[in-house]
This record gives structure tokens, sequence and C-alpha cells, in this order.
């Protein structure tokens, strides 16, 4: 498994827990990125490794 250094931005629906890429559908782990002003927080597919914004910022 090979995480992907590309970050696809992620409208979210009614539920995001399948993932685009792969089909994985358990959901998603969790990271912190640090941007300007804070941290984006991008969501990790543990079977793909494809990594998603879907615009949550702390
Ligand atoms: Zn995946």
């Amino acid at each position: 498994m090979k995480a992907s250094e590309e970050i696809v931005k992620i409208k979210l629906g009614e539920e995001f827990r399948i993932c685009p890429q792969c089909g994985y559908e358990l959901g998603f782990h969790s990271s912190f990125l640090r941007s300007e002003g804070g941290y984006r927080i991008i969501l990790i597919c543990p079977e793909c490794g494809a990594r998603y914004d879907v615009g949550w910022r702390m």
C-alpha cells in the first residue's frame, strides 16, 4: 500500500464512506495537515491510501 501524494477535493453529500478510488466501503482514517492559519483535516482510505480533502479546517 502506497499513499498517493495527490489530495482529491471532495464535496460532501449525505455520507462519505465509500472510497471513490477503490470502492472500499468501511470509512476513512484521518490526518491533519498544517496549512495557513490552522490544519486541514484529510481523510485517508485505509485500503488504497487515497487522500481526500472534504473542506474541513481546524
Ligand atoms: Zn481507496
